[in-house]
């Protein structure tokens, strides 16, 4: 009989909602009061398993649920778990009709991270080693979802940050009055000082005429980028806004297909990508938008679950700065976030993706699994 060590034999699904510390707000997706975590655990025959997730900021998880549970599982079934390039093709073709991008994009990506943690753990290496190893720590940012907070709990939340080793910071941005953003900006650099990194974030939140004029009215705060000042698919738009300030625009986690990607890259005149790897099909996904990003010149940065991207951001020689967000995914795992005394975060050194869940600490907030 022949031997099938990598065949897909169990593949479970578990569906949490994880509740926030404080509410947090954003421009355009207001409060959130929780996120949602949607985990897939492969299991292969020769006993190997791999444990892959994405997340929401809230909403459309138990849809991500679905697709998974009734719409992969049986196409992955008796599947080899090593042709992941493969699955990947065939799970998108699978839904394209129905879902190109999207959520299928997220309960793909749950997969893939999955098929990657057993990749890794085969060869018995570190993601960051696998997915390209040119380093084990990476720049990163502290990224603030904070629209919501006073400027002086603001000021208080950004310290928090500087206090804990933090080099890089980020804003919300999108205030009904755009002077008050700007007061928040100024306020935010005169506590950090001129030598640490600064961005603003207005969730999509703006006009390109409102865009420009903000973008203007901060240009004088040494603002390393200003992430997503528009609906992210008027790559025009951005472009426009690009031509006529004086600061880098950032955009990505709204990107949910490769293609969308390279529209963005081709027309919206980028200064920094953010693939995140939860919604844009995984660690291969990331990979292909990290290729692009390299043959474009452009930093590549991340977006959400910083547990994983510490990795893959470490692994790429043209790595920006990693998102460490607002959302604590890594306290649920065995490994959270570490940064160095550079303020560098560290990519951790066990086999397999690195994120391993604490089922100690996740099973409270279990909603279904199957
Ligand atoms: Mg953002």
């Amino acid at each position: 009989m022949n031997s099938t060590p990598n065949k897909i034999i169990t593949i479970e699904i578990a569906y949490y909602q994880v509740p926030l510390e404080e509410v947090l707000s954003d421009a355009k997706h207001g409060d959130h009061t929780h996120f949602e975590l949607i985990l897939c655990k492969i299991g292969c025959e020769d006993g190997t398993e791999g444990v892959g997730y994405t997340y929401t900021g809230g909403k459309g998880g138990r849809a991500i649920y679905s697709l998974l549970n009734d719409e992969f599982k049986p196409l992955l079934l008796n599947q080899d778990a090593s042709q992941i390039e493969n699955i990947w093709d065939e799970m998108e073709w699978h839904l394209h009709y129905v879902g190109r991008g999207g959520l299928v994009s997220f309960a793909m990506s749950a997969v893939d991270i999955a098929l990657w943690d057993v990749r890794c753990k085969r060869l018995n290496k570190p993601l960051w080693q696998v997915a390209g190893g040119a380093n084990n720590t990476t720049a990163c940012y502290a990224g603030g979802i904070d629209l919501n907070f006073s400027q002086e709990k603001l000021l208080n939340n950004i310290q928090g940050y500087l206090d804990n080793g933090y080099k890089a910071v980020k804003i919300k941005v999108g205030k009904e009055n755009h002077r008050e953003d700007v007061e928040r900006v100024a306020a935010v650099r005169e506590l950090i000082g001129s030598d640490v990194v600064f961005m603003v974030d207005a969730n999509y939140s703006l006009s390109v005429e409102q865009a420009i004029v903000f973008g203007k009215a901060i240009e004088q705060y040494n603002i390393t980028w200003f992430e997503e000042p528009t609906i992210p698919d008027d790559y025009l738009g951005f472009a426009k806004i690009a031509d006529n300030i004086n600061i880098p625009l950032a955009m990505g986690e709204n990107l949910h297909t490769l293609h969308e990607f390279g529209y963005a890259v081709a027309q919206a005149k980028l200064g920094f990508l953010q693939p995140d790897a939860s919604n844009i099909g995984g660690i291969t996904g990331f990979l292909r938008v990290a290729k692009m990003a390299e043959e474009n010149n452009l930093p590549l940065c991340s977006h959400g679950m910083h547990e994983l991207h510490v990795s893959l951001l470490a692994s790429q020689a043209h790595a920006g700065y990693l998102e460490v967000h607002s959302f604590p995914i890594d306290q649920y795992t065995k490994h959270p976030l570490q940064l160095d005394e550079n303020g560098r975060a560290i990519a951790p050194d066990v086999a397999g993706t690195g994120v391993v869940f604490d089922d100690a600490l996740l099973d409270q907030y279990l909603i279904k699994h199957s």
